[in-house]
């Protein structure tokens, strides 16, 4: 190890984004948290990426969808970290999954590019990146694809994305743009942080349809989880 690396530990430790705990250099999580971050790959639909699936309410503009962590406890504190600039070791980590499971799922098929969902430049320079643009660079990297950061663009937007309801994200969306950049026959893995409602996915995957992408795969880093079911009230119970 380098001096300056050796410092840097001693000074800014390497800490698992899910709990907190320092960490060895090497390690993205601690090994605790790298087992309960995880979402089953037969825990979501690979057609929505949605736990509970939505397919039979609408059919997104996506063709399939793969996701690698729970966006609850551990994975939702990580991703988190990692909104705040405080620790990006999620993505490296999400984006390792991610890879695995598309590398041997066949139903995937092959990929010409990885795209990020992009995020307004303001935004940007203020977190200092696009957190979906660290999970799509690793992906890339890991499945030797290359990245396209100059189809997509995203305007300002009123809200943010996290905080609305429905009605409001559908609205929200609409801030996302393409450029005059053909498309044809072309299969992308767009890639972003979290899944929530698929809106987001949902209206970049249309916009590349626009252009003529033939077959879009939503990879996003955690997906929400329907919160645990309350315990069945007993009926006729006293008053
Ligand atoms: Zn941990």
């Amino acid at each position: 190890m380098k001096w300056t690396d050796c410092l840097r530990e001693i000074l800014w430790p390497n800490r698992c984004p899910g709990c907190g705990k320092v960490i060895l250099p090497q390690e993205l999580l601690c090994e605790p948290c790298g087992e309960k971050v995880l979402l089953g790959h037969d825990a979501y639909c690979h057609a929505c990426g949605k736990v509970s699936c939505l397919c039979e309410k609408r059919h997104p503009a996506y063709d399939k969808a793969v996701v690698s962590c729970r966006y609850a406890d551990e994975g939702a504190a990580a991703i988190i970290r990692m909104k705040r600039s405080e620790n990006t070791n999620i993505a490296y980590f999400s984006a390792r999954i991610l890879a695995e499971r598309l590398r041997f799922s066949p139903e995937y098929g092959s990929f010409d590019c990885v795209m990020p969902v992009p995020m307004h430049r303001s935004k940007q320079q203020q977190r200092g990146y696009n957190q979906a643009s660290l999970i799509a660079a690793e992906l890339g990297r890991l499945l030797g694809l290359p990245l396209r950061e100059d189809v997509l663009y995203k305007e300002k937007s009123r809200y943010e994305q996290h905080n609305l309801n429905a009605g409001q994200r559908y609205e929200n969306v609409r801030s996302f743009g393409i450029r005059d950049i053909r498309l044809d026959g072309m299969r992308i893995l767009l890639c972003d942080d979290v899944l929530t409602t698929g809106a987001t996915m949902d209206r970049c995957a249309a916009l590349l349809k626009q252009n003529g992408a033939a077959f879009v795969t939503a990879a996003a880093a955690a997906a929400t989880v329907p919160p645990p079911q309350a315990p069945t009230q007993t009926q006729g119970g006293t008053p």
